[in-house]
C-alpha cells in the first residue's frame, strides 16, 4: 500500500491472490478499536468463493447498551449546546472529501466495494463519487446551515417564538449489503450533523467498507467516540434493539420490508424506513425511433446493473403496445451482452439460483406467461453455490392476468437480475393503475414519456418517493443530488439532500421567549 493509505487504513484489496491474507473486522466501542475477538464470521469472496474476512460475531451487546445513556437526549449538540461540533463537522466533511478524491484512495474504496459487493467498475466508482460529493457539500457552513431556525414576533413587547432543529441523542442505524459505502456513511454523517449519537450496524458480508471508512473519518478528525460500530449477526442486532428500545430514540433502518416491519413494532414505531423496492416503469404511448436506442439503455441500465441488486432497480416494467415490436427485441440484445469477466452481472448476495429458479417456476404456471431472455444459470463460474449466479432474466405476463390471485406472486422483490414485462393498450390502463395502486411499495418509479397528459395521469395517481418523469426516466438515480427514499409512509427515511438529513435526523422543537416587561 502507499504510504498516506497505509496510515489510516488497515487491508490491501488490490493484494496479488498468492499474498493474500484474511483481514480481520473490528468494532469500535467509545473510541476503542476492539482487540479481543473471540468469535468471528468467516466471509467468502463473492467471486473466487474463498475467504476473505473475518468479522466479529458479536454476541455480548451489553457495553453497547450502556453507550446509549452517555449520550443525553438533547444530543452532542444542538443550536444551543456545542454550536462549535457543527463546525467540527463541517471540516471533517471538508478533508475525508479531499482524500477521497485523490486517485489512489478513490481506487481504494472502488476496489473494497468492488471485492464484497461484486459489480461493476463504473458502478462502483459511481459509490465512491456520491459519497464524495456528499460530503463535498456538507462542507463548511453547510452543516450548520442543516440547523436553521425561524422566528416569529409575539403577540406583545419581549415575546418571540422560535423553531428549532433538534437532535434525538442516541440513535441507531442498520445497514444493508448493496451498497456498502453510499448508505452508512450518507446516514452516519447525516445523524451525525443533526446532534445525534449513531451506533452503527452494517451487513456482516460488507461491513469492512464501513470499517475502513471510519478509520478515514477518524483521521480527518472526527471524535472516535462519537460513533459505535458493532459487528453481529441480523438477530442478534433485533435483540440488541428489543433489550434498549427505551434508550435508542430513533432507528433509521435500510434493509427488506419484513425486517423493516419487525423492528417497526419492536421500537413502537421510533424508526425511519428506507425499505424493499419493487420499482416500476412505465413506457408511455408516444412512441419515437429516434428515442428507442435510449430507452432500451436506460430499461437495461435499471434492471441489471449491480446484478438488480439496487433497491432502486426496475422490477415491472410496462410496456405500450405501441414500443413492444422495436423495444423488446433491444432489451434482449442489451442483456446478452452482460458479462462475468466485468461484473456485468456477478454474484446474487441473498437469493441462490434454487430460489429463483422457484419464482420462475411459480410465475410460469400463470396462463400465457413465458420467458423472455435469460431463465438459466450463469456457467463456468467459481461463485460459492451460497450465492446466486443467474443470466439477467426477464418474464413477460399477461395484462388480464396481473391482479387478483397473481398479483402477490408477481410483486414480489427478487433482489437478482429479474424483471416482469407487461405489455399495455390505451383500453388498459385502468389494470395499470390498479396494479400501480396495490403494489405496497412506493420507492421508486419512473414515467417514460413526452406526452404530458401522459405523465400527469400516472403522477396524479400515484405516490412513489423518486419518480423520474420524462422520455428519459429511470428507476435508479443518484441520491446526492435528490431527495431517494420510499413515500406514502409516515415512518419514510431519506438519504443524501438537505431536506433527508433534516427530516430524518432531527425534530422541531419551539422555543417561546417570553421575558416581559412585566
Ligand atoms: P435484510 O433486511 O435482510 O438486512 C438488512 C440489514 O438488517 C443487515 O444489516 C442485516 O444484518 C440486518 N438485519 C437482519 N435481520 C435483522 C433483525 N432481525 N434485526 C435487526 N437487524 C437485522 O435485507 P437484505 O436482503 O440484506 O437487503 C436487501 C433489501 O434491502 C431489499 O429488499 C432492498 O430493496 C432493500 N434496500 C432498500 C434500500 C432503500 O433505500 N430503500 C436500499 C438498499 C436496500
Amino acid at each position: 500500500m502507499r504510504a498516506p493509505i497505509k496510515k489510516i487504513f488497515t487491508l490491501d484489496p488490490f493484494e496479488k491472490k498468492e499474498e493474500r491474507q484474511i483481514h480481520q473486522v473490528q468494532n469500535l466501542i467509545w473510541g476503542e478499536w476492539t482487540k479481543e475477538l473471540k468469535e468471528n464470521e468467516e466471509i467468502l469472496d463473492p467471486v473466487s468463493g474463498e475467504i476473505f474476512l473475518r468479522v466479529p460475531n458479536t454476541t455480548d451487546f451489553s457495553e453497547y447498551i450502556k453507550n446509549f445513556d452517555k449520550c443525553p437526549k438533547s444530543g452532542l449538540h444542538n443550536p444551543i449546546k456545542n454550536p462549535e461540533r457543527y463546525l467540527m463537522l463541517g471540516e471533517v466533511s471538508r478533508n475525508a472529501s479531499r482524500i477521497l478524491k485523490e486517485k489512489s484512495v478513490e481506487q481504494y474504496f472502488c476496489k473494497l466495494i468492488q471485492r464484497v459487493m461484486p459489480k461493476s467498475k463504473g458502478q462502483c466508482l459511481g459509490e465512491v463519487e456520491v459519497t464524495r460529493v456528499f460530503l463535498e457539500n456538507f462542507s463548511g457552513d453547510n452543516v450548520r446551515f442543516l440547523a436553521r431556525s425561524f422566528s416569529n414576533p409575539g403577540n406583545y413587547l419581549g415575546q418571540e417564538t422560535s423553531g428549532y432543529r433538534w437532535p434525538f441523542g442516541s440513535v441507531c442505524i442498520i445497514a444493508p449489503f448493496n451498497f456498502p459505502l453510499e448508505i452508512p456513511v450518507l446516514q452516519v454523517m447525516g445523524a451525525l450533523f443533526m446532534g445525534n449519537r449513531p451506533l452503527v450496524k452494517v451487513d456482516s458480508k460488507v461491513s469492512v467498507v464501513f470499517e475502513q471508512f471510519l478509520r478515514l473519518l477518524i483521521h480527518c478528525g472526527l471524535p472516535a467516540s462519537d460513533v459505535d460500530f458493532i459487528n453481529c449477526k441480523g438477530e442478534v442486532m433485533g435483540e440488541l434493539i428489543k433489550r434498549s428500545k427505551n434508550q435508542i430514540r430513533l432507528l433509521q433502518f435500510t434493509g427488506s420490508k419484513e425486517v423493516a416491519q419487525r423492528l417497526s413494532l419492536e421500537t413502537f414505531g421510533k424508526i425511519k424506513i428506507e425499505d424493499a423496492g419493487f420499482d416500476w416503469k412505465i413506457i408511455g404511448p408516444d412512441y419515437d425511433p429516434k428515442w428507442a436506442k435510449h430507452v432500451a439503455w436506460q430499461c437495461d441500465e435499471d434492471a441489471y446493473n449491480a446484478s438488480g441488486q439496487k433497491c432502486s432497480a426496475q422490477s415491472f416494467l410496462f410496456v405500450h403496445k405501441n414500443w413492444e415490436k422495436d423495444l423488446l427485441p433491444r432489451l434482449k440484445e442489451l442483456a446478452s451482452k452482460r458479462k462475468l469477466e466485468n461484473l456485468d452481472v456477478g454474484p446474487i448476495l441473498t437469493w441462490t439460483n434454487q430460489q429463483i429458479i422457484e419464482h420462475i417456476d411459480c410465475l410460469l404456471t400463470i396462463p400465457g406467461s413465458k420467458i423472455l431472455f435469460g431463465g438459466k444459470k450463469l456457467l463456468n463460474n467459481t461463485i460459492p453455490p451460497i450465492y446466486g449466479s443467474f443470466q439477467p432474466t426477464a418474464l413477460e405476463i399477461p395484462i388480464d392476468k396481473i391482479l387478483g390471485d397473481n398479483f402477490k406472486k408477481i410483486t414480489k422483490e427478487v433482489f437478482g437480475p429479474f424483471q416482469i414485462i407487461v405489455v399495455y393498450e390505451d383500453k388498459n390502463m385502468q389494470i395499470v393503475k390498479k396494479t400501480l395502486e396495490n403494489i405496497s411499495q412506493n420507492l421508486t418509479a419512473a414515467v417514460v414519456s413526452n406526452d404530458v397528459l401522459f405523465q400527469q395521469e400516472i403522477l396524479a395517481s400515484t405516490v412513489n418517493g423518486t419518480t423520474y418523469s420524462g422520455m428519459k426516466a429511470r428507476t435508479t438515480g443518484a441520491p446526492q443530488n435528490h431527495w431517494f427514499g420510499p413515500s406514502g409512509d409516515p415512518r419514510s427515511a431519506g438519504i443524501g439532500t438537505p431536506e433527508a438529513i433534516i427530516s430524518t435526523w432531527s425534530s422541531h422543537r419551539e422555543i417561546i421567549k417570553d421575558v416581559g416587561p412585566l
